[in-house]
């Protein structure tokens, strides 16, 4: 890494650490080893790393102090939301040259304009809080994740997240409106702009949305909000295979107008990892179908979704798209259908460290290309436990591989290391990403280093050259440059 400064190596950690609290103020910056721990932790505790000091800033005006500061001691930043992102993106590799700046503290909803569909926020808001507090005033802010009690809108908009509503309402960048950045120098990127339509050049919040924290410090976003969604219908579907979850995909979205907001594939299995996460969740269905969706179908106003979701799956069930179903008939019916998509994950993280992807490819070719990489699995893997399921509708399905039980950690990583290369070489196959939502970070950086087209990485070196040219913000993550 190169790093930033004039003093740099002049001083240790220890007393770069004691520099910053007489710069920015003791309250503003962690320094005891327990307490920076706890930010230096991925998410499934798989990786534990350290750091010279964790900053806390309060305000727009202290994380530019910040930045100048770290600058100034040779340090570079790590910024950090709610640090539940998957890919290592939010906490240090070089312990001994970089702070963590924690944005939790910036955490105020600035203003919610029901009249003009919009919000504007900071960026250490948890997600959950945002929802809740626009839902109170009538209105809706779509962005949907499993982690959503703990992640932030700044991470959210960093890592540019996807989740369960992608297929109706898009990824965040279809979400802002505008950003507030603190860039690597210190200075202030105003453009906390509610407009809906604004063509003056070259739109520059573009930048940061999706850039993991590399060109600057979001400190605050101006979102679009839509009218809430009071009736939903949610129905857990069984299905013959996934080739029928994907024709009953294109099937909804024309019978029910696009008021689809969510159509997740699980696998039977799902139901098994469910309960070793949940033992008390009730499954509704039959467990003896090869597929299964969670389907969800919302709207405002005058709109029957109940009615829509009926007929639309008597439909599909006489033509035998659709073996058999169940529509929620409460919202406790209609959360539990959600706890099993969720606890599923829970259910794998019980079950040890295992090989956790995020793919994309074009929805016509997801089902050959599933069937593809776990027939490879098996054959290069015999034992393990593939795992298929994701947000269909959107060509992104996460594709796991569970190592057998009683594996040595070793034997793990071993494993691990061989599923990611054998799916990774269906998917280049297929054309497809290998990081359909959750980004880069350290964890996909030698992945998406070895697919980078030279004319790419010629336009995003010049681009972190052009923001950044000392390397102060995050490096590491996505690509050394
Ligand atoms: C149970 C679970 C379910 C999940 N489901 C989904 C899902 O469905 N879809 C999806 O897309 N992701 C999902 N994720 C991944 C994760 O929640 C998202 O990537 C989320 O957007 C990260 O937000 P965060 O606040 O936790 O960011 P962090 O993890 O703290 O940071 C993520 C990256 O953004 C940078 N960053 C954070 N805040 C800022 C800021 N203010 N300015 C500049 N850079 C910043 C960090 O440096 C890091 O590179 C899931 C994670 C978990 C644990």
């Amino acid at each position: 890494m190169t790093s930033a400064g004039t003093i740099e190596d002049a001083k240790g950690p220890a007393e770069q650490r004691l520099a910053l609290r007489q710069m920015l103020g003791e309250d503003i910056v962690l320094s005891e080893t327990e307490e920076l721990l706890r930010f230096c932790r991925d998410w499934h505790g798989d990786v534990t790393s350290g750091t010279v000091a964790v900053i806390r800033p309060r305000s727009t005006q202290q994380v530019a102090a910040a930045v100048k500061a770290c600058r100034e001691l040779g340090l570079s930043i790590v910024p950090q939301g709610g640090n539940t992102g998957l890919v290592l993106g939010a906490i240090p590799d070089a312990p001994e040259r970089q702070v963590v700046l924690s944005l939790s503290r910036m955490n105020r909803i600035r203003k919610i304009d029901p009249a003009d569909f919009s919000a504007v926020v900071e960026s250490g808001c948890i997600l959950s809080e945002l929802k809740d507090a626009i839902a109170k005033m009538g209105m809706f802010f779509p962005l949907a994740l499993g982690a959503q009690g703990s992640c932030q809108i700044g991470g959210n908009v960093s890592t540019n997240a996807g989740g369960v509503n992608v297929l109706r309402y898009g990824m965040t960048r279809e979400l802002v409106l505008g950003l507030e950045v603190v860039l690597p120098d210190g200075s202030i990127l105003e453009g906390l702009s509610t407009l809906r339509k604004d063509n003056r050049g070259i739109d520059l919040k573009q930048l940061f949305i999706g850039a993991e924290g590399t060109l600057g410090i979001i400190t605050a976003v101006s979102v679009k909000l839509t009218p809430y969604p009071d009736h939903v219908a949610t129905a857990l579907l069984g299905l013959a295979s996934l080739e029928d979850a994907i024709k009953l995909y294109r099937r909804a979205r024309r019978d029910c107008c696009d008021l689809m907001s969510a159509f997740e594939f699980m696998p039977p299995l799902a139901f098994t990892l469910a309960q070793e996460a949940m033992p008390d969740l009730p499954i509704p269905i039959s467990a003896e179908y090869p597929a299964y969706v969670l389907m969800e179908i919302s709207g405002s106003g005058l709109v029957d979704v109940d009615d829509l979701m009926q007929r639309f799956l008597e439909g599909v069930m006489e033509e035998g798209l659709v073996l058999d179903g169940t529509i929620a008939a409460s919202q406790t019916q209609a959360r539990n259908l959600w706890l099993i998509r969720e606890g599923m994950n829970e259910g794998q993280a019980k079950r040890g460290t295992h090989m956790r992807t995020d793919i994309s490819v074009p929805l016509s070719q997801l089902a050959s290309f599933v069937e593809e990489a776990e027939k490879a699995v098996s054959e290069a893997l015999p034992g393990a436990v593939s795992v298929s399921y994701g947000h269909v509708g959107d060509g992104n399905v996460h594709l796991n591989v569970l190592p057998p039980a009683g594996s040595t950690p070793e034997e793990r990583i071993q494993l691990i290391y061989r599923a990611k290369t054998v799916v990774n070489e269906v998917l280049d196959r297929y054309t497809g990403s290998i990081s359909a939502e959750h980004g880069i970070g350290r964890l996909k950086r030698p992945d998406f280093d070895a697919r980078l087209p030279a004319t790419r990485r010629k336009l995003l070196t010049a681009l972190k050259h052009a923001v950044d040219p000392e390397m102060i913000m995050n490096p590491g993550c996505q690509l050394r440059f």
